[in-house]
């Protein structure tokens, strides 16, 4: 007979201080050492991913002038970036409602995008607003977080179950945004994305646990689960998430610089109440057990099959070594590091980095250090030269969860709607 307990036995250990709540990262490593955790050991594990998610947006409402001063606002920038007002036109209120893409960038500061604008609202920083009105009044206001009266991310689509390995067999160097530095050709490299044993979706593959309206964390906040996301797909779900950005981290957000422009980086943890045996044994015991296929850049066609045991093991932190570090003319790391997180004099700032190894594959003095390991591709040996899923985030991430659920300030709740999804792409 399949073992069950029921979610208000979960919740009454909780505040009994009973329950026994684990990271995926903390089950593989037990059961790594020998340890032989069974249903009766866990009563929820908690899942994470940090990566790359270039579904989310801003949506925003906040006072720009007195009511009648205006009909309504029809362009408004933040920062430069432009936004989309509406949809409601807020007529003669002096309120605007707009929505701003996470991809958007900046036509005032070079190199800023939403990605970076969403880090700085929740860093308390200011921003400025340039808004036209439909009569052509333009109205210029410095304003922070606090200043607005909604600042909601949603996300149309992440936490992907995780994602793929990227090579180039093509002759040419490429831009794209699954390389750092233009992609090298003739297999000579490889990219990957996606925190293998501890994505969410990975550890719940037949939807038992995750469904509409159940909490999860964005960025270090609770916020929800609403939906299926965008181009979802049965084998390859993803989700769509709002939370609040008042009450986010800055650490686990911001913007990651590509070859073919910048990225918005997002984090979301969700937990997995153990209510029966089936679902104990879905969770991932090892990266081992959860595939990586590896793509051909142009085309998308696979060119192999290896897993995330191949690409995460112990590896997950990048350290610098300033005694290794040389001082050279221009830093290339200083240069090219794709979260702007590096300098030789004040070495990394951690709340930035997102351990993504291409100091480690740049640096001529090897002054940075992580096993980023590399792959046996149709029998050639491929160095892995950056990872586009911060898995040392997305672990600090789980363990935030965790600690919130056995200090009572994460309910467990159940969905109220079940997740479908596409049975086939179209
Ligand atoms: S490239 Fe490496 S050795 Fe040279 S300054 Fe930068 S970190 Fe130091
Ligand atoms: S791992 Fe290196 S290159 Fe990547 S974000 Fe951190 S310091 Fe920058």
């Amino acid at each position: 007979m399949v073992k069950k307990r029921k979610l208000s036995e979960i919740r009454k250990k909780i505040s009994n201080n009973e329950a026994t709540v684990l990271t995926v990262q903390e089950l593989v490593d037990q059961l790594k050492d020998g340890e032989n955790v069974q249903f009766e050991d866990v009563d929820v594990v908690t899942t994470a991913t940090k990566g790359l998610m270039s579904g989310i947006a801003g949506i925003f409402s906040f006072r720009l002038t007195i009511p009648k001063d205006v009909r309504k606002f029809v362009e408004i920038t933040l920062n430069g970036i432009n936004s989309f007002p509406g949809p409601c036109p807020n007529e003669y209120l002096g309120v605007v409602d707009l929505i701003l893409y996470g991809t958007g960038h900046s036509a005032t500061i070079e190199g800023y995008s939403g990605g970076m604008l969403f880090r700085d609202l929740v860093e308390g920083k200011n921003i400025e607003v340039v808004a036209k009105s439909i009569e052509g009044k333009i109205i210029r206001r410095e304003m922070t977080l606090h200043d607005m009266q909604f600042a909601r991310l949603i996300g149309t689509r992440q936490g992907i179950k995780n994602y793929y390995a990227m090579i180039n067999p093509t002759i040419e160097p490429i831009n794209t945004i699954f390389s750092v530095l233009p992609f090298e050709p003739n297999n000579s490299q490889i990219t990957f994305s996606g925190c293998g044993a501890l994505n969410p979706f990975q550890n719940d593959p037949n939807f038992e646990i995750f469904g509409i309206g159940m909490p999860v964390l964005v960025n270090g906040n609770i916020g929800h689960l609403i939906g299926p996301g965008t181009r979802n797909y049965v084998l390859k779900p993803n989700m769509m998430t709002i939370a609040d950005f008042k009450g986010m981290k800055p650490e686990y957000m911001g913007s990651f610089k590509t070859s073919y422009g910048s990225e918005p980086i997002c984090s979301i943890a969700a937990p997995i109440p153990i209510l029966n045996e089936n679902i104990f044994h879905n969770i991932i015991k090892s990266d081992l057990d959860v595939p990586l296929t590896v793509l051909n850049i142009v085309g998308r066609e696979k060119l192999g099959e290896i897993t995330y045991g191949d690409v995460w093991d112990d590896n997950f932190l990048v350290q610098f070594d300033s005694t290794k570090c040389t001082k050279c003319d221009e830093c290339k790391i200083e240069k090219y590091c794709p979260t702007s997180c590096f300098t030789p004099q004040n070495g990394i700032d951690k709340s930035r980095c997102f351990n993504c190894g291409t100091c480690v594959a740049k640096c001529p003095e090897e002054a940075f250090k992580c096993d980023l390991k590399s792959i046996k591709i149709q029998g050639k040996k491929v160095p892995i030269i950056l990872r586009q899923s911060d898995r040392f985030g997305a672990i600090k991430l789980a363990n935030e969860l965790k600690l919130k659920i056995l200090k009572g300030e994460f309910i467990l709740e159940k969905p109220t709607g079940k997740l479908e999804f596409a049975k086939e792409v179209k």
